[in-house]
């Protein structure tokens, strides 16, 4: 039998992979170019050839216990140098080597910091729309979430004001995804300062530190002018959870890191606690193949003109039949608001068209829906008559 904790995750399910398992029974039923599958943040664009290369060096020029052998627990000290050379060179010298821990992608990462992090009954506070796994997430360790409102009139930014309200002693940290899954904002620096004197008055009125959980799988993948404000730049307690999922597309891979910056409260004390986070998960260490691609890969980027292509011409596909759309500025995700109340119907509706989008409701914003625009740009151009047809049905 299993535990009574288990048993609300195995009877409700991600609604994200389901239509993710979904979109490929009807592949097999209507054929896959028939299927048009928005469902999965699953890049569809090929790794840099930095990849490869890296690949190609590691196979055949390494010592094989170097490749295969179990690396100190936070990852190797070149990789972890590597991810702290970057970020001081790009963002300011805020890392040491010692801070960065490796780690099986973002989710890991995240789930490592939370361990550190919550006792139970503790509370992370999370920006609706926000990505469903969070709250799963603060579970495993007893905690839970607590959802700032979507800020819809503010165009998604993360209220401040918003925060405040669910403030109160139980909460120990705030995840903020930027560029955001879903809505496809980047966040404005003066949103996110605004945020960071709320948790700074917080902190002095709680007497505990309140970290930020800076989730950043998508920091690389922006189509506008507009910067992806780094966080500890503007919050010294914040705990960055990156991924290379997404910016290399190599989410099966399971790669990714988390770095505690020196001036964090509790520097040395956190940076020891997720390397034991790590053991005592299980985890024990990332892919150490992985690590040795990504630190040789450190300065590969995903073809960003790619996703830019996608989302320019999704958004022209789906404002075009009627639906008011949310431009997306990062991440590949299209957010668009429902003509009905109930967002379930539009997307029953959509599936009908054999068009699989994600319900708000997955991420805490009932009324709208999410389209991954990660697929291939063919896929997308041949999504347009399935969705002028399903503009057609609502805007007539
Ligand atoms: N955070 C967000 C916002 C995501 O969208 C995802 C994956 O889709 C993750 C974290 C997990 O990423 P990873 O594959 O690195 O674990």
């Amino acid at each position: 039998m299993i535990s009574s904790s288990m048993k609300p995750f195995v009877e409700g399910g991600s609604a994200i992979r389901a239509l993710f398992e979904e979109g490929k029974k009807m592949a097999k039923v209507y054929g896959a170019e028939n299927v048009y599958d928005f469902s999965v943040g699953n890049p569809g664009l090929k790794p840099p050839q930095e990849v490869y290369d890296a690949i190609d060096y590691i196979n055949h020029e390494l010592e094989p216990l170097l490749v295969y052998g179990y690396p100190s627990n936070a990852g190797y000290e070149s990789t972890r140098q590597a991810v702290a050379d970057d970020l001081n060179e790009r963002f300011g010298d805020n890392f040491d080597m010692e801070g960065i821990v490796m780690t099986a992608g973002a989710g890991y990462a995240i789930n490592i910091i939370m361990k550190c992090l919550l006792d139970p009954g503790d509370k992370v506070a999370v920006f609706a729309p926000y990505f469903v796994e969070y709250r799963s997430w603060a579970r495993n360790f007893h905690a839970d979430v607590v959802v700032v409102p979507p800020n819809v009139e503010g165009g998604f930014e993360p209220s401040a004001e918003g925060l405040r309200k669910v403030l109160d002693p139980s909460v120990k940290a705030v995840i903020i995804c930027n560029p955001n899954n879903p809505t496809g904002a980047i966040y404005s620096r003066e949103s996110l300062e605004a945020v960071a004197e709320v948790l700074r008055e917080a902190e002095k009125e709680f007497n505990h530190p309140i970290y930020i959980i800076s989730d950043e799988p998508y920091r690389e993948l922006v189509y506008v002018d507009k910067e992806v404000v780094f966080l500890p730049d503007v919050y010294d307690d914040t705990i960055v959870a990156y991924s290379w999922s997404k910016s290399l597309s190599l989410p099966g891979v399971r790669i990714g890191y988390a770095a505690v910056p020196r001036k964090a409260e509790g520097y040395e004390e956190l940076r020891d606690a997720l390397v034991v986070a790590g053991r005592v998960l299980g985890a024990n260490n990332a892919s150490t193949i992985a690590e040795l691609i990504v630190e040789r890969a450190i300065k590969a980027r995903a073809d960003i003109s790619y996703y830019e292509r996608n989302a320019k011409e999704l958004y022209e596909i789906v404002s075009g039949a009627g639906f008011e759309c949310i431009i997306p500025q990062g991440a590949f995700y299209l957010w668009f608001k429902s003509p009905v109340e109930n967002e379930y119907e539009l997307v029953q509706a959509a599936k009908d068209e054999r068009i699989l989008i994600v319900p708000g409701s997955s991420f805490a914003s009932p009324g709208w829906v999410r389209a991954s625009f990660c697929i291939s740009n063919e896929t997308i151009r041949n999504s347009a008559e399935a969705f002028a047809r399903l503009g057609k049905k609502y805007f007539g």
